[in-house]
């Protein structure tokens, strides 16, 4: 497949869908990637394309359903909560005290390219409002 000319067009030409995705195989440690933080539930690596000095994706390590926030259900919660608690955490370590950004994207209208929940977090730089 050829690469992608952008961000955008990756995430426009991802199906939505329930399949694995290459977030499973960087938990099972099949391909590498720049781990910052890890848990028994959830994982935070460095963004292969990143967006910002710091730029890094906080996901849970058990998917269960949820291909994107869109699909939370009541059971999530604690999960949900220790994702935004795990990006304090990394900000913290990152030394971000000057304050980050955290996006979720969700679906094609949000630019959700990898469809297991994941938590971005952005800083290091002025970030911009309103977003693209
Ligand atoms: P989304 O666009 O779905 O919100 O975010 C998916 C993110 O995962 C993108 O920022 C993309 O750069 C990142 N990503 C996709 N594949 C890989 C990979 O193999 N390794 C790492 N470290 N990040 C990836």
């Amino acid at each position: 497949q050829p690469s992608m000319a952008s961000e955008k067009e990756a995430a426009l030409a991802a199906v939505p869908s329930d399949s694995p995705t290459i977030f499973d195989k960087i938990i099972k440690k099949e391909i590498p990637s720049k781990v910052v933080y890890e848990d028994d539930e959830v994982l935070a690596f460095r963004d292969i394309s990143p967006q910002a000095p710091t730029h890094i994706v906080i996901i849970p390590k058990v998917r269960d359903g949820l291909t994107g926030l869109s699909k939370a259900e009541e059971r999530h919660c604690h999960i949900l909560g220790r994702l935004l608690y795990t990006a304090k955490l990394v900000a913290k370590q990152e030394g971000l005290e000057e304050g980050f950004r955290i996006v979720i994207n969700d679906g094609p209208n949000g630019c959700q390219s990898v469809y297991h929940l994941h938590v971005h977090l952005l800083g290091g730089r002025q970030m911009n409002w309103p977003p693209g």
